[in-house]
This record gives C-alpha cells, structure tokens and sequence, in this order.
C-alpha cells in the first residue's frame, strides 16, 4: 500500500517510521521496516499499527539506509509472516513492494521449482528471482533488471543487498513512487507525504523503469538499460 525508503547519513529508522505514519490514513494491514548498517540487514514488521511496529523496532539499531511498507494484502492473508519487507532465502536481498505480481504462479513454476518459499504473498518471488540470477553470476544490477523483465502486473519495488551499502534499487509499473532529492540524501516513497518533511523537491518515475539510487547519485533507466534524463519538480504546499 505504501513505501518509504532513504539512503543518505541521518537515521533512517526514524525517517522510515515517520514517513510510513504520514501514509496511514491510505489504510493498511501490517507494516515493516529493514536497515542495512555493517552488522547486516535488520528487519522489522509487524501486524496491526505503526505504533505496534515502532515497539518491535530495536532503538539501538542505527542505520544510514532503509526501506518500510504498509501493506494493504492482495495475496496471503494480514500475518506478520505476510508482512514486508521479504528476504531471499540466503538472506541477501530485502524487499517491499506495492502492487500485484500476475504471473507469481507461473514465475515459482518456471524458475523457482526448487526455491523455499517463507510467505505467501506474490512479492517473494520477486526477491527469489534476484537471488537466483544473481547466483548465477549475474550482477546485481541486471539480476534487478532481468527480474523485473519477468514481471506482470503492478509494481512499486525497492530493493537492498546486504553486501552494498551504498545503492537502493528501485522499480515501477502502474504503480506510484517518487524519488526525493536532497543535497546528500535520497528519499524513496508512494506519497510525496511521506517524504515532505525532508524534500520538497522529487524526480517522478514513468512505468516500466527502474533506478539505481545512492546518497549522492540516482540513475534512471529503462528496463532495457538505457539511461533516462529527468529532472526533479518541486511539490508547493499551500500554506
Ligand atoms: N501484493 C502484495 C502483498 O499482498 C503487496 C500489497 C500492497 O500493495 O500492500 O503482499
């Protein structure tokens, strides 16, 4: 239903938390949030509020890199299991996604007979699929790729890998995300709401493109790797 993301230098799991608050009145069943610092991925969810979330939140983890998600359930029921962020089995990659993966079925069919699967909801199979390509020896950047080629349906995806601490990967198709510019920080969401109280200023991403996003740089590209030009507008808020 909602997404947050930040890479930049102050604490994300404050910035998460509070932008993941600003979306709850777009309604939601469970939330979750994942900071990437030296230690590893950190992930947090719950079922139920925000507020249920920031008791399970451990206050002694600092992080300069996050994602978090409230989700509305299209596939598996409302569970902590459910919630997002997802893991790939080895735990490499995290992920949140809004939206709906058509062909989920097909993809675990296809490519995943073999992959051990801990929700059930259709997003998983996107983490597992950048795990499997990425196994193979493809680069992260075009195992993200390659899996979003894969995809039918509707996707707001951000992704981290527990060996980058400098890159979000991010994907969209018929479903709303934004890219907030700040002078060393960048601010993923679904709602220019969440992120307001950093930047006013936001890069608006077309269907069917993805983003490689670190604290000082964002390249879009479309999904078959050419570079996209874009520039940032600025959200007025009427006093
Ligand atoms: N289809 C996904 C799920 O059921 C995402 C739902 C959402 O957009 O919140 O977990």
């Amino acid at each position: 239903c909602g997404i947050v993301g930040y890479i930049g230098y102050q604490d994300a799991k404050e910035i998460l938390l509070k932008g993941l608050e600003k979306l709850e009145y777009r309604g939601y069943d469970s939330a979750g949030i994942a900071l990437l610092n030296e230690a590893g991925t950190h992930v947090f969810k719950e079922k139920g509020r925000i507020a249920a979330l920031r008791n399970e939140v451990d206050p002694q983890v600092t992080a300069t890199m996050g994602i978090g998600h409230t989700r509305w359930a299209t596939h598996g029921v409302p569970s902590r299991r459910n919630a997002h962020p997802h893991q790939s089995g080895n735990g490499r990659f995290t992920i949140v996604h809004n939206g709906v993966i058509e062909n989920f079925q097909e993809i675990k069919r296809d490519y995943l007979q073999d992959v051990y699967f801990s929700s059930d909801t259709d997003t998983e199979v996107i983490v597992q699929l950048v795990e499997k390509f990425s196994d193979n020896g493809i680069p992260v950047e075009e195992a993200f790729r390659k899996s979003l080629t894969v995809l039918k349906g509707s996707y707001a995806i951000t992704l981290m890998d527990v060996k980058d601490r400098e890159t979000i990967y991010v994907g969209k198709n018929k479903s709303p995300l934004l890219i907030g510019v700040g002078g060393n920080f960048h601010v993923i969401a679904s709602d220019a709401m969440a992120a307001l109280q950093l930047t006013n200023q936001f890069v608006e991403l077309m269907d069917e493109e993805m983003v490689i996003v670190q604290s000082h740089s964002k390249t879009i590209k479309n999904l078959s790797g050419a570079q996209i030009e874009r520039e940032p507008f600025t959200v007025k808020l009427d006093a």
